[in-house]
């Protein structure tokens, strides 16, 4: 008796409060002359919304939701561990540290530029299905990297770059108008790239501390070989004269690398190849060309060669016979077959394009 008094009285408070919340809305709805419409356009809104949390639900739930490589309990945790990176050079070092433990799968295609790149609707179901996800950050995923930044809240997603961002900030190279944006091309730089590999070693042990022996074990192979490779790109650059050092591409990405090897580097574009070409810069690119004597200029995977095409024709047209000196591999690796196929054949690549074409 008591208990049915109580119910009547919830419902009645009830009342008053669907009452009260109704009244304005019914109010907005009744003195406009367009309610229908409004009216009908909302329950739609309502209706998209509902549909949207029914799709992450299910999602989630699919794929496991938080806990996607059963990290509360090591026995439900499966191999190999589904590890998603977005570049192929990530791709490549994860392959390398996880060993049979990880199976990778790439999301950016080689050839495809990062800093273009739009995530599609099926992009983000492998994002969510993957039990690890590795990106650069620093912005190089423009358009996908908000997205990244978001699932790392509840799932292992790690940005490579934040190691550099945490242990050395000062070797990050900064655009030079005070923005803070800084340059995310550290591939390009083999002892910032070293610090990387590490990082990875280290995410990998702390989602699965199981094989944390056997990640650090391989990262540590993988560094060695990349050793190697920056003391054959320093003995190969350091043969080109002087006055012929200068590393002349579409956008800024090989900043670091000129770094490293004491090249000078002059682009059309910023550090992202979202930046505008301006004729006034390319008008001062031909000019300091055509003063310098630079042999050669160098075109990108991923990016058109029209716009170096048009300062080879201006140098020439100034009577300096500027050649094309050659593809570069900069923010992706080559297609499989290619001497790009791996990020060391990539790396050894360029090194070779570049000291054969300005010596
Ligand atoms: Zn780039």
């Amino acid at each position: 008796m008591r208990q049915s008094r109580s119910l009547h009285l919830l419902r009645k408070l009830a009342g008053y409060v669907l009452f009260a919340l109704s009244a304005p809305i019914a109010k907005e709805y009744f003195v406009d002359i367009g309610f229908v419409d409004r009216f009908v356009r909302d329950c739609r809104s309502v209706f998209l919304a509902a549909a949207r949390v029914l799709i992450v639900f299910l999602v989630l739930h699919a794929s496991g939701g938080c806990n996607p490589v059963g990290k509360g309990d090591p026995s439900q945790r499966r191999y190999p561990l589904r590890v998603l990176c977005t570049t192929g050079m990530i791709a490549d070092a994860v392959r390398a540290v996880g060993g049979p433990q990880v199976e990778v799968e790439q999301l950016l295609p080689p050839g495809v530029d990062p800093h273009l790149y739009r995530p599609s609707a099926r992009d983000k179901w492998r994002i969510n299905a993957a039990d690890v996800v590795f990106f650069n950050g620093l912005r190089l995923e423009g358009r996908l990297e908000p997205l990244l930044v978001r699932r790392s809240r509840w799932m292992p997603v790690f940005a490579v770059t934040d190691v550099l961002r945490r242990d050395c900030p000062e070797r990050l190279r900064p655009l030079d108008d005070n923005s803070g944006i800084l340059d995310p091309h550290v591939w390009l730089e083999l002892e910032l790239w070293i610090r990387c590999v590490d990082f990875i070693a280290e995410c990998l042990a702390s989602v699965d501390p199981a094989h944390a022996a056997s990640y650090r074990q391989r990262a540590q192979l993988y560094q060695a070989e990349l050793r190697q490779l920056d003391e054959y790109a320093r003995s190969r650059l350091r043969a080109i004269p002087e006055e012929r050092r200068m590393l002349v591409t579409t956008h800024d990405a090989f900043g670091y690398f000129a770094r490293r090897y004491g090249l000078s580097v002059a682009t059309l574009q910023g550090l992202s190849t979202v930046d505008e070409i301006d004729l006034v810069t390319m008008n001062l690119l031909i000019e300091e060309l055509v003063a310098r004597r630079v042999p050669a200029v160098f075109v990108e995977n991923s990016v058109s060669p029209r716009a170096l095409e048009a300062v080879v024709a201006g140098c020439r047209a100034r009577g300096h016979q500027l050649k094309i000196g050659g593809m570069l591999y900069a923010d992706c690796l080559g297609l499989p077959g290619s001497p790009g196929e791996t990020f060391l054949g990539a790396f050894r690549h360029n090194v070779d394009t570049i000291a054969e074409a300005l010596r």
